[in-house]
């Protein structure tokens, strides 16, 4: 019988309905260019892949703003990941436990993401009300990528020790396409 690859992927890798309004086009142009490439070789190369839920649609709906991982980094957030993360780890479990049929790749995730940044997640003193304000300029630049997780990969991670399970995992990151390509092999 032939083993089914399976891979868990971010919500938006297949549904990027729920993903926080850009105004970079150039920058969401290149993401596109690589989820399109990521998804259609995971198709031909008969990879299964398994949606995670989004953890900020869940939350703040599709008019949320952008964040950056400080803001989620409490234990209100942690706690809706963890319970969003429930369902897929018994999903993990029932695959992990039948090697004959199933191998499960590991994750996939958005880098630069507050919450699914895998290698590298958003960082920056964010927060307040923006009425009144007049730092916004600044304010909206002083943010940048540090390498860690964001706030639902954090989760995921410490889930995945609790369950001794040791899965691979990376993300989709336009100025590095070739990582994510690889957790297809
Ligand atoms: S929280 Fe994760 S799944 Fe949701 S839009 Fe952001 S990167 Fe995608």
């Amino acid at each position: 019988m032939k083993i089914q690859k399976i891979l868990f992927v971010s919500h938006c890798i297949l549904n990027t309905a729920s993903k926080v309004v850009m105004y970079n086009d150039e920058e969401m142009a290149q993401e596109e260019a690589l989820r399109r490439r990521f998804v259609h070789a995971a198709l031909d190369a008969g990879v299964q892949l398994i949606q995670l839920p989004c953890p900020e649609f869940t939350l703040y709906g599709t008019k949320r703003w952008g964040h950056t991982s400080n803001q989620f980094d409490n234990p209100f957030f942690r706690s809706h990941c963890r319970k969003l993360l429930e369902y897929p780890l018994m999903e993990i479990e029932v695959y992990m436990a039948d090697p004959a049929r199933f191998k499960v790749l590991g994750f996939v995730g958005i880098d630069g993401s507050p919450s699914c940044g895998v290698d590298y997640t958003c960082v920056g003193p964010w927060g307040g009300n923006l009425g009144g304000r007049e730092d916004l300029g600044s304010l909206a630049a002083d943010v940048r990528l540090v390498k860690k997780a964001g706030v639902f990969f954090d989760e995921l991670e410490k889930l995945l020790k609790e369950r001794g399970a040791v899965l691979n995992r990376t993300g989709l990151l336009a100025s590095e396409p070739e990582k994510v390509m690889k957790l297809l092999v």
